[in-house]
Parts: C-alpha cells; structure tokens; sequence
C-alpha cells in the first residue's frame, strides 16, 4: 500500500492519551485511515503517567485502545513533536483530518508569595514523577520532613495525598516507578494536611476515593466536626441543588468525623475553608517552613454559585513539602489557535477556530485541550465522539482539509527521518513486553522503563528478535 487512494480520508490524531485513543476509533470506524502521534515513546497519556499507580483497574481500560490499536488503519508514531519534529502547516500538507489530542500539561499556580521556595511543587510534576514519565524521572523531592501540604480538593489531590502515605507493602506490588518506590520507603513523611479553599459541601473528590482512604494500611483520616458543620449557602444548596456525588462526600466526612482517627503512624488531615496566603521558608527564597493560611467563608455570587472570602483570621501550618494541587491548564503549541484566558485551544464545539468563531477546515480538538481538565477517563469517549461526529459531517459536506502529499509510507518516511528515535506499535508492544516481563517475578503488573533512550533502545528490540 504505497500509493493510497484519495478517496480513503487520513486523519492524524496529536496525542495518545484517552481522548486521542477514543477520537481514533470513532475515525476508524468513519473509514478514515489513522496515524496517532505522540511526544513519548509510549502511548496511553495520563493512563500511564497520571492514573495513580495503585488504581491497576483504572489503567486496565488499555485494553480497549489496544483493540483499538490492532485495528487496519491505525498506526503510531510514538516520539514525534509537534513543534519540534514537525509543524502544524506540515500535517496539513498530509491530512484531511487534524485534532489535537494534547492534554493539559501545565499546573495551576496560586499566585501567592513564597511560591517558588524550594520544596514546593505543582502535583502535576509529582505525579509524573511517581509515574515514571521520562521527562520528570530525574526530579528530586526531598521528603525527609514529617508533615506535608496538599493545596487542593480534588482527585488529584487526593491520589497525591495517598501515595505519600502508601505504607511500602502498598506500593510494592505497584508500577510505581523504582525510584518513586525508593523515595517513598525511606520517606519521612508522616501527615499530610489536605486544604479546601471551600467547604465539605463543595469538595470536588469523587466517592469512591474519598472513601478509600479508610483502607490505607497505616494512615487514619482526621476530619474535625467543627470544619463540617455547614454554612446555610451550603446547607441549602446541598439540599436543594446539589449532585449526588457532593452529598455522599459530606457524608463520608461526617463518617470519618465521627469515627475519629484510627490508631495509626501516619495520618491524611482534611481540613476545609482554608486558602494559602503565603508559603513561608527561610530566609528570602530558602526551602519552605510552612503555609500561611486564612480561614474563608462561603458567600453567594448573584449567579448562586457559591465562593470562598477571606475572613483574616489566619494561622501557620507547619510543613516541609507543599503539593499545589488545582487544576491543570494547556500549553500553546506551534501555531494552532489558543486561548490563553482559558489555557485551551480555541474552538467551537470541536472545530479549532479563529477568535471570530470560524472554523479553520480540517482541524479538530478534543479531551482536555478541548474542554479543560474535568471528568474522568470515560467522559473522553463521549467528548471525542462530539468532534467526530463533526469530522464526518464535515467529510460528507466537502469540508475537510485538502492535503497535496498523499503516500502512506511517504507519511511514515517522513516521521522516521524527522524523529529518527521515533517508536512504532511494534516497537511499544516490545517495550511492553519487556517492561510487563520485568515485573512478573515481583508480582508488579510492570517494572516501567523511565529514560526515553532506554526506551527507544528497547523499542528497536523488536527488530533484532
Ligand atoms: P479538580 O477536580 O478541578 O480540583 C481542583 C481543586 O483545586 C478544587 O478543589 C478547587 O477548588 C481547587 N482550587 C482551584 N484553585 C484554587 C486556589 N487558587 N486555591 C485553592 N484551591 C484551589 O482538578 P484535579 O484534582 O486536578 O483533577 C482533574 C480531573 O481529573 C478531575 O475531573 C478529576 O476528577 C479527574 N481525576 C480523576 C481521578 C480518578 O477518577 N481516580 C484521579 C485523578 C484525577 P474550587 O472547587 O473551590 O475551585
């Protein structure tokens, strides 16, 4: 299959991670022929450098984009930038279909002083630490302190939050990456306060994970009464208006406040109403002491959402490690049309577009580049197949781009001389195999390869076996 006909439309998916993977099968299934990009050698995003690595169910949902994946049509370039190794004008040369798949890779910051000290640390970079990501393998987080704080209520916060208490029987049978693994066992660690600029009521965990935490081997949960005791904004609204998910949480609060904190060596502290005003440390930019914060109450905007002010009653938690944990934004990348106020790709419902609204032909978005961080794994299906549905409106009514360079293995060439350490399917699968291989005899689901030459390095295996 040199020569591919033009009438078979080609897309090229930028990211393989959940959206990227759903977006490709929705486009296969159209009868379009697939090439999925992505920075990393390795496919699957945030399901293998985001999802913590002691939810092994959450990250089983690989097999559906492996499915995905074995299907006539799909291939991947894994290792090939976008504005690096290649330009959003040169995959318009080569596609009907673009849609940026990127994810959001940047934390939120506070904006408060003292943000900088040493010792303080979007969650993103921690995550991606524990993870295994190549690009933060050689992160250093210094843990020899006892208590830490977690800015933030969200799960990320929460998954965050537990790793760090993880006793090393927890994590053992986990992919943690090793030097995570090692990091954490000779941790010392022993509280992690977690911090809610809004009430119980308003907390964005979801109930699985809140719950969880009852079952960590040796952390209790604290929850003081006093924090649940709800403000009548609240109140009301968790009567009247709010979901399912937010009653539960402040049930399960209020279980874990009644019960009180178990006997136990390490603990997880939730603490409500608290906004940081200022990470203090030594000296003018020396490692962080401790978090400033103040007690806030929730008031009631004209449009009834509910928001947290500041009351000036403030106090100073102790700590040595800070973890921001709220909310992630994107990055611009190459030339495609960003919203820097909203840290997303400009677009309308899916269709990149330019600032007056109209859609650039041919070019799409999904997933959290697309919406913002929320939702979990599976809103990506539905969120994709709102773009995709689109792409194939957009083919039937004569829409999509029109690329002058249409040779399929030309399209591979071109990949293979711009990122000559690019990775194909095959070359994952050896990784895969090598690194699920490793793990077996000690009982882990994979032994996670964690410097991008080794990966390259093992990738090229397949051609040698
Ligand atoms: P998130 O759910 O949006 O939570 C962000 C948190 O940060 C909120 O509590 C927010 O409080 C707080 N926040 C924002 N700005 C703040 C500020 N300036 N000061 C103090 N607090 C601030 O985001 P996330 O935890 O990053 O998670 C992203 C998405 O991934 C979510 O949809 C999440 O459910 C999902 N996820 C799911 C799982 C899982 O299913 N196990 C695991 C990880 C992540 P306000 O509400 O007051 O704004």
């Amino acid at each position: 299959m040199s020569e591919n006909s033009t009438d078979t439309p080609r897309a090229v998916i930028v990211g393989a991670g959940p959206s990227g993977f759903y977006a490709a099968d929705q486009l296969l299934n159209l009868g379009f022929e697939v090439d999925v990009l992505d920075a990393l050698p390795t496919p699957f995003g945030l399901v293998r450098a985001g999802v913590a690595p002691d939810h092994p169910k959450i990250k089983a949902v690989t097999r559906v984009y492996e499915k995905t994946a074995r299907k006539d049509g799909f291939r991947f370039f894994g290792g090939v930038v976008l504005g690096r190794d290649v330009t959003r004008a040169e995959l318009l040369e080569r596609y009907h279909a673009v849609v940026y798949a990127l994810g959001t890779s940047d934390d939120n910051r506070l904006g408060i002083p003292g943000e900088d000290r040493p010792g303080v640390h979007g969650a993103t970079q921690f995550v991606s630490w524990y993870n295994g990501h190549p690009d933060a393998s050689d992160h250093a987080y210094d843990l020899t302190c006892e208590r830490a704080v977690v800015i933030g209520n969200g799960n990320v916060a929460i998954d965050v939050a537990r790793m760090l208490v993880l006793h090393p029987d927890e994590l053992a049978p986990t992919d943690t990456a090793d030097h995570a693994i090692e990091a954490f066992r000779d941790s010392n660690i022993k509280e992690v306060v977690l911090l809610g600029r809004r009430g119980p009521a308003q907390a964005a965990f979801t109930n699985p994970e809140l719950r969880e935490l009852i079952d960590l081997q040796r952390a209790g949960v604290v929850v003081d009464a006093t924090d649940l005791e709800l403000d009548e904004h609240s109140a009301a609204w968790l009567e009247n208006e709010a979901d399912i998910t937010s009653k539960k949480n402040v049930e399960i609060l209020s279980a874990y406040a009644a019960s009180g904190p178990r006997e136990s060596s390490h603990k997880i502290v939730l603490r409500f109403l608290r906004s940081p005003v200022e990470i203090l440390g030594e000296g003018e930019d020396g490692p962080v002491t401790g978090v400033r914060v103040v007690r806030n109450e929730i008031v009631k905007n004209d449009d009834g959402s509910l928001r947290a002010v500041a009351t000036g009653d403030e106090e100073v938690i102790e700590a040595g490690l800070v973890l921001r944990s709220i909310g992630y934004r994107g990055k611009p990348v190459d030339d495609v049309p960003f919203d820097e106020r909203r840290g997303l790709i400009r677009n309308t419902g899916g269709r990149v577009s330019a600032e007056t609204g109209d859609a650039h032909a041919g070019e799409y978005v999904v997933g959290w580049i697309k919406r913002g961080p929320s939702g979990v794994i599976g809103t990506n299906k539905k969120d994709s197949a709102d773009t995709t549905v689109k792409i194939g409106e957009d083919r039937d009514a004569g829409r999509l781009n029109t690329p002058t360079i249409n040779d399929h293995d030309a399209i591979a060439a071109f990949y293979a001389e711009r990122a000559p350490d690019s990775v194909t399917w095959a070359g994952w699968e050896a990784i895969d195999a090598h690194e699920r291989t490793s793990g077996e005899p000690h009982g882990r689901p994979r032994v996670k390869l964690v410097r991008l030459a080794d990966l390259v390095e093992r990738s090229r295996a397949t051609n040698a076996s």
